[in-house]
């Protein structure tokens, strides 16, 4: 890894979740809290913050500019933040998102710029559009440092991705200890193929969205027990702060309590001891403990499939709800990864069931999907 990414600390601020003055209104950023939590954050050694033009509903940017631009010396971090091509109808206004950033941000040139959320059938809008020659073209002119993506896909799809743009800094990749051996999200092979292309990461959803911030009892208890006085969130912090080829981990954090529990960890960070990493192991199998549908994501039901249901998608949710026991979080992510096939698009042709090798009662497992999240 580049040497000046070494020198970066592994604790990063992710300012998708700022806090609000009106939790209606999702523009009412908390200024004075979160400049007291940059603050806070800086004191604990952290320089890396991330944020994207749909953050808050462009407001997040704006936010980044009051509270640390307008605040901080120019070495004293690093801002990355996104384009979201596949979500815009038109190439000049996604091309044109970089230079809104600048100017909102108050920057001259952007640390880390991200071709954001690609994967799935999204990657082609960012190939359409040719965002991959333009954000190498800012980098030659030096409004961008370093360009790489954020990706929701499996491994296959990333070393697609990263054989054919063999020029990324750095990827953003979602990866927690929940996630590590899933078969949909596979976050242990998606990090050995950006370190099989040298391509260092960046750490999104450690606490997949909160929940490992706050298990079911049958996991806590055991985690509670090893370290009393550890918090919960924490472990999963430590799980990928020690991960070899990161760059930063991001926290998503919306109060200062978070800010100075996250620094808290953070300071007093150390690799886990082998009793520490038994308990987590323990702690995961009784997470992964409840009877979930056995989808390996072999994806040979996706192959038959006349409606283009997720299915896969869809049975890890489902299995992500059985684990975590929050329906509304679950929901929340069905909306958008099963959006581009819904189960209850499914028309019950049967063709999936007899090519799963695991003979899953796909069709039945769907209308429960679709009773529960649509
Ligand atoms: S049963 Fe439903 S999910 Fe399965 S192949 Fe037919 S339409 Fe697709
Ligand atoms: S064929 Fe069966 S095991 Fe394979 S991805 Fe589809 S549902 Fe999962």
């Amino acid at each position: 890894m580049k040497q000046e990414f070494e020198s970066i600390p592994k604790f990063g601020f992710g300012c998708m979740r700022l806090p609000l003055l009106d939790p209606e209104d999702q523009t009412s950023i908390d200024i004075e809290q979160f400049k007291q939590m940059v603050d806070t954050f800086i004191d604990a050694g952290g320089t890396y913050f991330d944020t994207a033009r749909v953050y808050h509903q462009g407001e997040s940017e704006r936010a980044v500019k009051e509270a640390l631009v307008d605040r901080y010396p120019r070495n004293a971090y690093t801002v990355a933040t996104k384009c979201l091509a596949w979500a815009i109808d038109s190439e000049e206004e996604a091309k044109g998102n970089l230079a809104t950033s600048l100017e909102q941000l108050g920057l001259d040139y952007i640390d880390f710029y991200l071709l954001h959320n690609v994967g799935g059938n999204r990657t082609a809008r960012f190939d359409e559009y040719g965002m991959w020659e333009f954000a190498r073209q800012k980098k030659a002119e030096g409004l961008i440092k370093h360009i790489g993506f954020s990706m929701h896909d499996g491994a296959e799809a990333l070393d697609g991705l990263l054989t054919a743009h063999p020029d990324m800094d750095f990827v953003q990749l979602q990866v927690n200890y929940l996630d590590w051996d899933d078969p949909v999200v596979e976050a242990r092979n998606c990090m050995e193929v950006a370190a099989r292309h040298g391509v260092p990461v960046v750490i999104m959803e450690p606490v997949r969205g909160g929940r490992l911030a706050d298990l079911p009892e049958r996991a806590a208890q055991i985690l509670h027990e090893a370290n009393p006085e550890a918090s919960l969130a924490s472990w999963a912090y430590r799980f990928c702060w020690h991960l070899p080829n990161v760059v930063s981990v991001l926290a998503g954090m919306s109060t200062l309590e978070q800010v100075r529990d996250n620094a808290a960890s953070f300071k007093a960070d150390k690799p886990f001891t082998e009793d520490e990493q038994a308990a987590l192991d323990e702690a995961i199998a009784a997470l992964k403990s409840v009877p979930t549908v056995p989808c390996t994501n072999c994806r040979y039901c996706v192959k038959e499939c006349p409606q283009g249901v997720k299915i896969p998608e869809i049975l890890s949710l489902l299995n992500l709800e059985l684990m975590v026991e929050d329906h509304e979080f679950v929901k929340g992510l069905y909306s958008w990864q099963a959006a581009a096939g819904p189960a209850s698009t499914c028309i019950a042709c049967g063709a999936c069931e007899q090519m799963c090798p695991q003979s899953i009662d796909i069709i039945n497992q769907l209308e429960i999907a679709a009773e529960k999240y649509e």
